[in-house]
């Protein structure tokens, strides 16, 4: 059966510790990589060097395992996975689906303001295409490892992308009125989440994403590249966020407060909490239950 190959993984940014809303990511992945007798991966995404933390990584660790979620296998860190990405990359330049840009966040929304189309607060801009311009040959690879200028993908026209998600069910996204040619590299540089996410799950032969639903947004993007890349595309599951009094996400930007693992009480206390957002009630609630025997427990209750 397929559950027989499940890998699922948890792939958190170091930006800092482990908060409730990604202690929620982690334990519901690892519930469910439990569940289906599976593997569960941990993968460090810290390719976003300017936001990253030093030391978040160690201190994600630690309270990963205080609270009993054990990963299988070696983790891994994108960072020295660059490799991976720029051969991607290279793959993608060949198929003639890349240009440079060098528009910056300004002259994106002054084109798009000139357009008369207003991006909402809180929503990503739909780059306009201004640098479009499909490439009659291949770029060559100085100028494919060139920074200053961004790379973005081109996309293909009507690029509708529909998937069933294990918890929202039927999920549509125009990529082209939604998103627009997406940003592969930056302009410093970097690798997006976008390449990086969809390489490390097909090299890892990740079959199960259950992630923050906050993530949602990115999944057709991801899709479509898997498909022009000719990676399989994995199940997706994404879980309901955590908001804090405001109504607002719970994320490291709005200075969400570190989940408190000193001691098995108060894990176990974490581990309740992001339970009980998961929907999972009726488990153990006495005060001498070790965290392993409550583990046990929210596995078979999972689903
Ligand atoms: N690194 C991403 C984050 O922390 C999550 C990646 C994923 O699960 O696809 O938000
Ligand atoms: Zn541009």
């Amino acid at each position: 059966s397929p559950a027989d190959g499940y890998r699922g993984r948890f792939a958190p940014s170091p930006t800092g510790p482990l908060h409730a809303g990604s202690l929620v990511a982690a334990l519901g992945s690892w519930l469910d990589a439990r569940k289906n007798r599976g593997k569960w991966l941990l993968r460090i995404e810290d390719l976003d060097t300017p936001r990253c933390v030093p030391g978040a990584d160690q201190k994600i660790q630690a309270q990963l395992l205080a609270c009993g979620l054990t990963w299988d296998e070696e983790l891994t860190y994108q960072s020295q996975r660059q490799d991976h990405y720029q051969e991607a990359l290279k793959r993608l330049n060949a198929l003639k689906l890349l240009y440079p840009c060098t528009c910056s966040r300004q002259t994106i929304a002054n084109t798009l303001a000139g357009l008369g189309i207003e991006t909402p607060r809180n929503q990503e801009m739909v780059y306009p295409g201004t640098c479009r311009q499909i490439p009659q040959n291949i770029h060559s690879p100085e100028l494919l490892k060139a920074s200053k200028v961004a790379w973005r993908l081109a996309l293909p026209e009507n690029c509708h992308i529909e998937f069933e998600d294990l918890a929202l069910g039927h999920q549509a996204q125009n990529l082209n009125t939604e998103v627009g040619d997406f940003v592969l590299r930056r302009n410093d540089g970097i690798f997006t989440y976008q390449l990086a996410v969809v390489v490390d799950d097909a090299v890892q032969g990740i079959t199960h994403i259950v992630r923050g639903a906050d993530l949602l947004s990115n999944t057709a993007r991801q899709i479509h590249l898997q498909k022009i890349l000719g990676y399989e595309t994995p199940q997706y599951l994404h879980l309901p966020l955590v908001l804090d009094e405001y109504g607002e996400k719970l994320s490291k930007q709005t200075l969400a407060t570190q989940i408190n693992t000193q001691g098995e009480k108060h894990s176990l206390a974490e581990l309740r909490k992001a339970a009980q957002h998961l929907g999972l009630n009726h488990l153990p609630d006495g005060e001498s239950i070790t965290i392993a025997e409550w583990l046990l427990a929210a596995t078979h209750a999972w689903r």
